[in-house]
């Protein structure tokens, strides 16, 4: 399956172990695909069983999270935290709440974000966890009961200089701030333990938005080496959550007009380009499904089912919805109606197959890893803000994050170029990830 016989062999045995978690075998399969040069270039990363290590977590943490309903009744899920590598930092990753977590799930998650937070360049490890709750329909208490309860177990296997989990699909300022309520209650610390964090204890400036501009800030280098911008470009972006509703503000800002945005049930068309403003108040205040857009612009489309968001035609695709959202025949109609770049926003939103469509048809293609790194190197400029003791105004975050993307989008290039790849961002990616890490773990040494 792989040219060389080390990557075979350390896949096969992974994939034979772990033939019940599909989402981890596929992000260990594309990492693997693009390390091929490096393997073969590096005899010291066979030498040192680095691949063979790098698939391994550290540490993976499974508790029992009770906690009691609104009707007094005892619920029990099941919670996660997997510390996946801490070769350049802390762990640091976020916490997804969502009844499809499972173990495949979230070490699928927590290896991609070994290589995404080395791409930033910041001194952050590869963590993630979360937990099969589902946060849907529950009362304010109960989210709190559930954070709570989350955190009584959590509280033990992390801190500010050992792994500061964060935000993720469920996860939003009201979660953070019930389970940093919780982590001081126990500990009696005030630490930058959580990122994520609301303004008044901690938090950062531009945080919110980090992830969706960042998007769009990595967009608009790939634009640029295409001789292009977001200037008068149809943009669809999947999903309506915490990074669509940022990068459908900044693609606008940048000139683009968004014209489709969906939920799990549905999508809607805007021709006249949508408000985040909007998207933000049925989203975040009144906690609505997307349909309600209707409510606010009467002219617009709604239509069941959100897959069916591929089929709008669009220069710009951004699936910031989930993952494998978008596969192979949904790749080809983008691709039939016209669709000059993808950036992915979600974690690994595209199917295999959808990638090699859009790179064997020369659409621009920038990976998860890279492209949404914006939201956890925000996360690391949180950290720093809390070791400071101070806050930087908005306009410096968000400074420091576009220098960021500009600089992930550049390594990426270089390190696809390096191994003969010109213009392949996926395994640019894969590769500018995987050496600053790889590195740190040679020098480090192995524990007998
Ligand atoms: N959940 C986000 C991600 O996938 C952010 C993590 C963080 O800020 O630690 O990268």
């Amino acid at each position: 399956m792989f040219k060389s016989e080390y990557l075979n062999r350390v896949y096969e045995g992974l994939a034979a172990r772990n033939a019940h978690e599909p989402e981890f075998l596929q992000a260990v399969r594309e990492v693997f695909e693009s390390l091929e040069p490096v393997v073969a270039a590096r005899p010291e990363i066979e030498k040192n069983g680095i691949i063979e290590r790098i698939v391994e977590p550290e540490r993976i943490v499974n508790f029992r999270v009770s906690w009691v309903d609104d009707a007094g009744k005892v619920q029990v899920n099941r919670g996660w935290r997997i510390q996946f590598n801490s070769a350049i930092g802390p762990y640091k990753g976020g916490l997804r709440l969502h009844p499809s977590v499972n173990q495949s799930i979230i070490k699928f998650l927590g290896f991609e974000q070994i290589f995404k937070n080395s791409l930033t360049g910041l001194p952050m490890g590869g963590g993630k966890g979360g937990s099969d709750f589902d946060p849907k329909g529950k009362s304010d208490n109960e989210i709190m009961r559930f954070c709570q309860s989350f955190m009584t177990e959590l509280q033990r296997h992390i801190g500010p200089d050992t792994d500061v989990p964060a935000g993720d699909i469920g996860t939003g300022a009201r979660e953070i701030g019930y389970m940093f309520g919780q982590y001081k209650r126990l500990r009696n610390e005030f630490t930058g333990v959580l990122t994520g964090k609301g303004l008044s204890y901690g938090g950062s400036l531009a945080r919110t938005e980090a992830t969706g501009y960042g998007v769009c800030y990595y967009m608009k280098e790939m634009l640029a080496d295409m001789g292009e911008s977001f200037e008068g470009k149809k943009v669809v972006i999947s999903g309506s959550g915490n990074v669509a509703i940022y990068a459908c503000q900044k693609a606008t800002q940048l000139g683009g007009k968004v014209i489709a945005m969906s939920d799990s049930n549905g999508y809607i068309v805007d021709e006249n380009g949508i408000d985040y403003k909007v998207m933000q108040e049925i989203k975040e205040v009144k906690r609505a499904r997307i349909k309600t857009y209707l409510d606010y612009v009467p002219t617009a489309k709604y239509v069941e089912g959100c897959r069916g968001i591929w089929s709008v035609a669009c220069d710009i695709a951004l699936p910031c919805a989930t993952q494998n959202e978008l596969n192979g025949d949904e790749a080809k109609t983008l691709i039939a109606n016209g669709v000059k770049a993808v950036a992915e926003g979600a974690n690994m939103p595209s199917t295999p197959e959808a990638v090699e469509a859009f790179q064997a048809a020369g659409v621009k293609f920038g990976p998860a890893k890279a492209a949404n790194a914006g939201g956890v190197a925000t996360s690391g400029l949180e950290m720093s803000q809390n070791s400071q003791r101070l806050s930087w105004t908005f306009d410096e975050v968000d400074a420091k994050l576009h220098d960021i993307m500009v600089n992930i989008y550049k390594s990426c290039k270089d390190a696809a170029a390096r191994y003969g790849m010109e213009g392949n961002l996926v395994a640019g990616a894969n590769i500018a990830g995987f050496e600053k890490v790889c590195d740190a773990m040679l020098w480090q040494g192995i524990a007998y």
